[in-house]
């Protein structure tokens, strides 16, 4: 694709920690530039440099420095929307561009259950897309509509449940997290809630984390996805960590293995944004590490620029089949990577 036929992109929320990411990740990017940014009426008709508590360690990128914030709403000068607005403002606004026939990739949880929403992540369900199709018919879109991308926990642990299932068959997974305090978005848990301790609640985390893995792992069939039968249980815990969220996971298989087939079957996994070259795609989306005492977040999180699972301590469990743990970067994987890959897909596919 060309400099010059680059798609102009409008992102929702560009003032926050999943906005911010966005921005970084699109700098040069050989598909998409940034066109127009919109935050909440704080921000609105200031230049992005005045609005925006910049958190990231690297530069702002000068080209959005002198950008007008905008509202939250129809028409935005761009030919796609990347959203990441708070779940309880997402419903309205990311339907209401959809409607005005912005192709919208969203980040928040507001229609990632909606059946006729496809929730993507490229390696395991590209063909979930289809589901486009279905929605425009459904809500009366012309050229708008809706693709999401999971909660920042999910994400990580589908990948790895997704080759285990593809191997071996999954019967039931237990997931307890230990989740990095950006997750909660700017300026997300009180300093005096966090420092020297854990909350062992994140509101509405572990229904997502028990739900989502079953659309985006179950079959697309006519018009509608059948929702994989293997169950899922799920602890989440918030910990003074700044990125990354660790994950202990344990599985029951449907057919039996060994930890070298496990982790043999972990490491082979690659999908259509590999075969693709997709720019935002790992090389390899799950890296199994073999020493004890990994994964960890601080060593762990950026694999493949913090688009890679990593995983470790794979072992046999006395009441599952195995345990392991897991590591995923929760804005880059968890959010802006991920909202990005689709994107990648969706001009691969000639959806955008
Ligand atoms: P954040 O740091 O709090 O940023 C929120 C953004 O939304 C800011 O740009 C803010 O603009 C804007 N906003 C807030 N209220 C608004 C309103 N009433 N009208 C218009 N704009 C409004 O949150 P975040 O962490 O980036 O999360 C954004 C979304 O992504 C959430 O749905 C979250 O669940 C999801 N998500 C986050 C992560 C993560 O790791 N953080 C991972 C996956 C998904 P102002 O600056 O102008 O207030």
């Amino acid at each position: 694709m060309s400099a010059n036929a680059k798609k102009r992109v409008g992102i929702l929320g560009a003032t926050g920690t999943v906005g911010q990411r966005v921005i970084h990740l699109l700098r040069n990017h050989p598909y998409f530039e940034v066109a127009a940014l919109a935050a909440s009426d704080r921000s609105e008709g200031k230049r992005f440099v005045e609005a925006c508590n910049w958190k990231l360690p690297y530069e702002m990128p000068e080209a959005v420095k002198d950008i007008k914030v905008q509202a939250i709403k129809p028409p935005l000068d761009c030919d796609v929307v990347i959203s990441s607005l708070p779940s309880d403002i997402a419903l309205e606004v990311e339907g209401a561009f959809a409607a005005a026939g912005y192709p919208v990739i969203s980040n928040s949880s507001s229609y990632r259950m909606h059946e006729d929403v496809p929730l993507v992540v490229p390696e395991i369900n590209p063909d979930h897309l289809d589901l486009i199709a279905v929605q425009k018919k459904n809500r009366g879109y012309d050229k708008g509509y809706i693709v999401t991308n999971p909660n920042c926990t999910t994400i990580g642990l589908v990948l790895a449940l997704a080759p285990l299932q593809q191997v071996f068959g999954l019967e039931a997974v237990m997931m307890t997290s230990m989740q990095a305090i950006s997750g909660a978005g700017y300026p997300g848990v009180a300093s005096m809630d966090i420092i020297d301790n854990v909350m062992p609640h994140i509101g509405g985390e572990e229904e997502k984390v028990e739900e989502e893995p079953q659309k985006i792992m179950g079959k697309l069939g006519a018009g509608k996805i059948e929702i994989a039968p293997f169950k899922v249980s799920a602890q989440c815990n918030r910990v003074p960590v700044q990125d990354g969220h660790l994950e202990s996971v344990r599985v029951k298989l449907s057919k039996s293995a060994t930890i070298e087939e496990v982790a043999a079957a972990l490491s082979a996994f690659t999908g259509l944004p590999q075969e693709l070259k997709l720019p935002t795609a790992p090389a390899r989306p799950v890296i199994v590490r073999t020493e004890k005492d990994r994964p960890q977040p601080r060593l762990d999180r950026d694999a493949e620029g913090g688009m890679a699972t990593v995983v470790g301590r794979i072992s046999k469990d006395t009441i599952f089949d195995f345990k392991f743990t897991l590591i995923s970067h929760n804005t880059v994987r968890g959010a802006a990577g991920a909202a990005l890959l689709n994107a990648e897909l969706l001009v691969a596919k000639g959806l955008l």
